[in-house]
């Protein structure tokens, strides 16, 4: 066999891999069905501009140890994320904090704060079973009708009823005045963008590109010892159990003949009418001083077999199907699933490293 390991899928997961591997002399293959590396985090330099092709990615972690490996393929500024949310028009800081309370109540002590949610989440009396109920006991309700409804219902697709209660954890409640939004010890944007880093990472592999493994299988299956695969988990197995879902997004970029659109880079429109959910303004990760500007609306979509998949839909009935897959996953003695694909997990960056890391380490 000509490769020790086929990597189906050019993205983080599976270009770290790759690295550690042929660090560790092995041979490997990198295929990918798109006309690029990098799956996600890639981006595309335009007036020098570095613009996030797949969504807005914001490097954070805690863990030192993938702070400092990914330090080693490009150097980070101190870009922190704060975004804002406007809600028609009005202009709130997240996550919610001190400014937003400020601001929406026109108060300023954390005591003031305190008394007004706890006086609205007395409509919640009983443990949380959904998303509202969960938001409305930690912030109450003023703040759940405005910054909270109308982005999550249209991020999601379904009314804040139908959701699990988990997925609001992911935003942090403080009664201090930080917008610094995810609160790791480590965060920044890679000076020169993200694609340095696939390209560091995969410089000593082969790479084909535009090959969809699913529809090569018989040239590419036995080309190797073992294959990571970091595609749709599902996908590999024809969707023998049926479909996981997933949420998908549209993005609609434009080129403005300004300097500054919007002051910040991440706008969050938090009001159940306006169709989309972020307006990402790229130039500001990086501190662009261009005379031009590119800006991306990002529009949640319903997902269709065969567009990208962004987020797993991690609710019950979705993780006991993803469970069924799992088990023929370990039954495949040369297949290895990895990635927020292959695993079906809402992995941050961070996360996504940590965990080929660990592969790398467990099986190399
Ligand atoms: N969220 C919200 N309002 C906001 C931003 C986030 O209600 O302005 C909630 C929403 O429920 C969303 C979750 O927080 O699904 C996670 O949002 P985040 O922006 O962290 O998602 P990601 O960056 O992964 O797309």
């Amino acid at each position: 066999m000509k490769y020790d390991y086929l990597i189906v899928g050019s993205g983080l997961f599976g270009s770290v891999f790759a690295y550690e591997a042929v660090k560790r002399g092995k041979k490997c293959l990198v295929i990918d069905k798109r006309n690029h590396i990098g799956g996600n985090v890639y981006c595309e330099n335009k007036d020098g501009i570095n613009i996030h092709k797949y969504g807005a990615h914001i490097f954070h972690t805690n863990n030192k140890e993938v702070w400092e490996y990914v330090n080693q393929f490009a150097e980070f500024n101190n870009y922190i994320n704060s975004p804002v949310a406007n809600y028609h028009g009005e202009i709130y800081n997240l996550p919610f904090n001190m400014n937003t309370f400020s601001k929406m109540w026109n108060i300023s002590t954390p005591q003031q704060a305190k008394a007004i949610i706890d006086e609205q989440r007395k409509v919640i009396t009983d443990e949380p079973k959904n998303l509202e109920e969960q938001a409305i006991s930690l912030v109450g309700t003023d703040i759940y009708k405005k910054l909270i409804k109308g982005y999550t219902e249209k991020q999601w697709g379904r009314d804040c009823k139908d959701l699990p209660a988990f997925i609001i954890k992911r935003l942090p409640v403080r009664y201090i005045y930080d917008n610094n939004y995810f609160n790791a010890r480590y965060q920044g944007i890679p000076i020169g963008g993200y694609n340095q880093i696939i390209e560091k990472l995969l410089a000593e592999c082969d790479v084909e590109l535009n090959v969809d493994f699913i529809k090569r299988r018989s040239k590419y299956n036995d080309i190797a010892k073992k294959i990571i695969f970091t595609g749709a988990i599902d996908s590999y197995f024809d969707y023998e159990f049926g479909q996981l879902e997933y949420r998908g997004l549209r993005f609609e970029t434009e080129k403005l003949a300004q300097e500054n659109y919007q002051g910040i880079a991440v706008m969050n429109f938090t009001a159940g009418d306006v169709p989309y959910t972020r307006v990402i303004e790229h130039k500001h990760f990086e501190f662009g001083t261009q005379p031009v500007t590119y800006v991306t609306k990002e529009y949640p979509a319903d997902w269709q077999p065969g567009e990208e998949a962004y987020y797993p839909v991690n609710d019950e009935k979705n993780q006991k199907l993803y469970q069924k897959y799992l088990e023929l996953a370990q039954q495949e003695k040369n297949v290895i699933f990895g990635g927020r694909l292959g695993e079906y997990k809402y992995y941050d960056m961070d996360k996504t490293i940590e965990s080929a890391l660990n592969l790398a380490e467990n099986i190399l």
